[in-house]
């Protein structure tokens, strides 16, 4: 499905139309290539007086290659003693100021190390480091605070200080335009080492054109037994991988860049996507399992066939899911089932069995597909929106019941997505879909795989609850 609308704007005729005209202007994205650098221009670091991720951050940024230049730190606030500029990472500079030939510098991101804010008149700290950058984020750029998860902070008014960033950096994500996504990380203060790899796949995801169409999102990382790749551009390798609903859209994305990425997928859908299914496996160099997911024996059969094939399966993403849209005094019982069985139920029989044989390892990870109908709701759609909300209630439930097995339980809720399903929406709710979000387009089915490729790296498996929606920062649900 082709967005006609957003060829014509990024066209010349159509950029001059649209801008005399006021009209939505959704500008190309910029989407990762293997061997892309990970940002087109350099970062700006800064940090609040006292941040204590300044150091491990320039590290992993000048591991990745990036250009860093530093600054924004401003007098202390609190009068306590600031050990991030103590080291050297976060001395005031000459950020942004104009190079030798008198053009003022354009960064590839901000990143701000918000961790030394303690209270809310520390929050100046913010304005002063990113008033005078507002215009400096070169198209398709990256602004990222990092913070301390308010749950984990000393006391009310730190816990208050780093609520506060979350207006900050949603608020961004809908001002810069041009591409720039904005997100808050939240990493926790009783850090391991499995904390500084998930920091660094959370960072080298959100900083790459990987992320795309990701913007106004809260990630959280916590401990967990993540583990460096040898090579951050094959982060699936050695890795085996079940991605159910695989023969189309989303799904087939999701095996493409799983594959792409390093994994041995085993791609699964119904016996009736048989072809289909077999096309997508064979290009990715992947198995395919023909399996209706609902059937009363299928936990078992992929259960028998993961173990007799791989003796394991490293990660699982529940993408297959069915829309039976009906008002809901119009929704036969038939429709309301398919759908609870397909989204939900089904998931959670194929867990718990593949569980119960020890067939996902320590360090396995489960990425599972809600969507924005199941934060937001949707007319139509109570059974479709009461899975979706369902699939977010099991990351809820079983990242903390998973956390001893060091296994990861996250998911992707996407927003407004090219594919079939959204093509068959009539023109006018569908373009109202497409505009309504910071990023003023649909994404791509790559943007979703990318996203659940990220959560399913072993690098990131302190990435664990997380519910990461993928729509451009849709309003709805925000
Ligand atoms: P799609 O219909 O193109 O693909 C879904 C796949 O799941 C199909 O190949 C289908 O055969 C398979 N499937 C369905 N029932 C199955 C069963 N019982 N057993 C095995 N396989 C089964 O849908 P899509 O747009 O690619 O969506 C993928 C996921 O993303 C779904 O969970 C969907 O709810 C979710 N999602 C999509 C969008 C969007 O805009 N397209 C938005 C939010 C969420």
């Amino acid at each position: 499905m082709t967005d006609r609308y957003a060829s014509f704007v990024q066209s010349g005729a159509g950029r001059a139309l649209v801008k005399r005209l006021g009209l939505p202007d959704p500008p190309r994205l910029r989407r990762h290539t293997p061997g892309d650098p990970l940002l087109p221009g350099p970062v700006l670091l800064g940090a609040a007086t006292g941040g204590r991720l300044a150091g491990p951050v320039t590290a992993i940024l000048t591991a990745a290659g990036v250009e860093l230049r530093t600054g924004g730190t401003t007098p202390p606030a609190t009068g306590h003693d600031d050990p991030a500029a103590a080291d050297g990472h976060a001395a005031p500079t000459a950020a942004g100021a104009p190079t030798g030939d008198g053009t003022p510098t354009r960064f590839g991101a901000l990143v701000y190390d918000a961790t030394g804010i303690t209270d809310s008149t520390g929050l100046r700290q913010l304005y002063d480091f990113f008033h005078p950058q507002a215009r400096s984020v070169l198209p398709s750029g990256r602004v990222i605070v990092l913070g301390t998860p308010p749950a984990e902070c000393g006391s009310p008014r730190e816990a208050t200080a780093q609520r506060a960033l979350e207006g900050l950096t949603r608020s961004i994500g809908k001002e810069f335009g041009r591409g720039v996504t904005a997100q808050l990380v939240y990493v926790t203060p009783d850090g391991d080492a499995g904390t500084t790899t998930s920091l660094e796949a959370t960072l080298r995801f959100l900083l790459s054109g990987r992320s795309a169409y990701v913007s106004g999102q809260v990630v959280r990382v916590g401990t967990g037994p993540a583990t460096v790749p040898a090579d951050w551009d094959r982060p699936l390798a050695g890795q085996v991988v079940l991605v159910t609903g695989a023969a189309r859209g989303i799904g087939a994305a999701v095996a493409r860049v799983l594959a792409r990425d390093g994994a041995q997928v085993v791609a699964l859908d119904v016996p009736a996507a048989g072809d289909a299914l077999a096309a997508v496996a064979n290009e990715i160099g992947g198995t395919a399992v023909q399996l209706d997911l609902t059937g009363a024996d299928a936990p078992t059969r992929l259960a028998d066939h993961l173990a007799d094939r791989h003796g394991r399966v490293d990660v699982v993403v529940h993408n297959a899911g069915i829309t039976r849209d009906r008002t809901l005094g119009r929704m036969d019982a038939d429709r309301w089932d398919a759908v609870l069985d397909v989204n939900l139920s089904s998931q959670e029989r194929i867990n718990d069995v593949l569980l119960e044989r020890g067939l996902i390892p320590g360090g396995g990870r489960l990425v599972a597909v809600s969507s924005i109908a199941g934060i937001a709701g949707n007319r139509g759609q109570t059974n479709y929106a009461t899975s979706k909300a369902g699939v977010i209630g099991l990351v809820d439930a079983l990242a903390p019941a998973l956390a001893g097995r060091g296994i990861s339980v996250n998911a992707v809720a996407p927003g407004f997505i090219e594919t079939r399903l959204t093509a068959r929406i009539p023109l006018v709710i569908r373009e109202a879909g497409r505009r309504m979000n910071s990023l003023a387009q649909g994404g791509l089915p790559v943007d979703v795989a990318e996203t659940i490729g990220w959560l399913a790296w072993p690098a990131s498996a302190a990435v664990s609850g997380n519910v990461v929606r993928v729509c451009g920062q849709s309003l709805l649900g925000a």
